[in-house]
C-alpha cells in the first residue's frame, strides 16, 4: 500500500501530479482538499464504479485490503455504503459501527490509542465522531489514510461529494444553478461541507432557516467575500419557484441543549406535493437523510425527488475514494 501523507500536504505534491497521485495515501478530512480537478476525477471515477457495479456487481480491485469503520455516532447510510463500497471492490471490513460502548472506548481508551490499535489491522480507517476536528486528530496519529465520515457539527466531506455528484448527474451541470438549502443550517454538517464545495462553482445560494439555525457566520462571510450571490430567508416560498436544487435537511435534535428550543423549530418546514406544484419542472429535491418529517412521503413518487438516487451515488463515490486513497485510483 502507498505511504500516508498528512492533511493538506498539497505543497509537497509534485507539480503537475495526477489526481490519482494527489489522492493516493491521503486522508480525506475536509472538502477543502478538493479543487475542481480532483472533483472531476472523483466524478468520473464514481461513474466508472457505477458502470462496473451495473455490469459485474463486484471487482477485485481492493482484494486483500481491510477497512475499519469506526463510528462513535449513529449511522445507517454512511456506514452501510462504506461497507458495501469496500466489499464490492473485493476488500473486507472491520465494522465497529454499533455499540462502540461495547469496545474499549467504554473502558476509557483515548481516540489516539484506539486509532493506533486499529491501524495495526487495517489499510484505511473511516471515522465518525461527535467532536469537530476528531478526524484530524485521528489522522495525525494514524499512518494509514483516515476518512472523515462526519465530525460533530463540523464537516461531512464524503456526503458533500456525493451531493455534488448527484446535482451533476441529475441536472447535467453545477455552474449556473440556484441551490437552496433548507432547515438546520447551523448544526447540519452536510450543509457546511456542501456550501464550501459549491464555492468552486458559479452558483446562486439561498439559505432558508429559522433565526436560531442560520448558516454559521464564518461561512456566510466567506461567501460574501467571494462575491457569491447569496440570500437568507425564513420561508421556503421565497425559493421554491426559482431553485434548481432544493436541499432539505433534518433539524439536528441531538445538537440541542435546550429541548424547548428544538420543539419550537422542529416542524417549521415540510415539503409537500402542494409546495412542489410551484417548483420548476426540471429541479431536484435532495436530502442527506434520515428525514424526520421535512419531506412528505407522497413527494417520493415525484420524479424530481432525487434523495434515494442520491443514496446510491454515495456508494459509488465511496468506492472511488477508497480505491484512490489506497493507491488504486
Ligand atoms: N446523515 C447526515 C449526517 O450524518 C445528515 C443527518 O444526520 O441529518 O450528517
Amino acid at each position: 500500500m502507498v505511504e500516508n501523507r498528512s492533511l493538506y500536504d498539497r505543497a509537497s505534491d509534485p507539480v503537475g501530479s495526477t489526481p490519482q497521485a494527489r489522492l493516493a495515501g491521503q486522508d480525506v478530512l475536509s472538502v477543502d482538499q478538493f479543487d475542481r480537478e480532483l472533483l472531476e476525477y472523483v466524478f468520473s471515477r464514481s461513474h466508472e464504479m457505477r458502470q462496473m457495479v451495473e455490469r459485474a456487481s463486484a471487482s477485485v480491485l481492493l482484494r486483500g485490503a481491510v477497512l475499519t469503520c469506526l463510528f462513535y455516532e449513529p449511522s445507517t447510510r454512511t456506514s452501510a455504503s462504506f461497507i458495501a463500497a469496500m466489499e464490492r471492490l473485493g476488500g473486507s471490513v472491520i465494522p465497529i459501527t454499533q455499540g462502540v460502548q461495547y469496545s474499549s472506548v467504554s473502558k476509557g481508551e483515548s481516540l489516539p490509542d484506539t486509532i493506533r490499535t486499529l491501524e495495526q489491522y487495517s489499510d484505511v480507517i473511516v471515522l465518525r465522531h461527535p467532536e469537530i476536528g476528531a478526524a484530524k486528530v485521528a489522522a495525525d496519529y494514524a499512518s494509514i489514510p483516515v476518512i472523515n465520515a462526519g465530525d460533530g457539527t463540523g464537516e461531512h466531506p464524503t456526503q458533500a461529494l456525493l451531493d455534488l455528484l448527484t446535482i451533476q448527474e441529475e441536472l447535467g451541470t453545477i455552474d449556473g444553478l440556484q441551490v437552496a438549502m433548507v432547515g438546520d443550517l447551523r448544526f447540519g454538517r452536510t450543509v457546511h461541507s456542501l456550501t464550501k464545495l459549491l464555492q468552486q462553482y458559479d452558483v446562486k445560494l439561498r439559505y432558508v432557516s429559522p433565526d436560531i439555525l442560520r448558516l454559521p457566520l464564518t461561512l456566510m462571510n466567506q461567501l460574501r467575500d467571494l462575491g457569491v450571490d447569496v440570500r437568507e430567508s425564513h420561508d421556503v416560498a421565497d425559493v421554491i419557484e426559482t431553485a434548481d436544487v432544493l436541499y432539505v435537511t433534518r433539524i439536528q435534535k441531538e445538537r440541542f441543549t435546550d429541548m424547548a428550543q428544538y420543539d419550537e423549530v422542529k416542524d417549521l418546514y415540510e415539503i409537500t406535493p402542494d409546495i412542489m406544484t410551484r417548483a420548476k419542472q426540471d429541479m431536484v429535491v435532495m436530502h442527506p437523510l434520515p428525514r424526520v418529517g421535512e419531506i412528505h412521503y407522497s413527494v417520493d413518487s415525484d420524479p424530481r425527488a432525487a434523495y434515494f438516487r442520491q443514496v446510491k451515488n454515495g456508494m459509488f463515490v465511496r468506492m472511488a475514494l477508497l480505491a484512490a486513497v489506497l493507491g488504486k485510483g
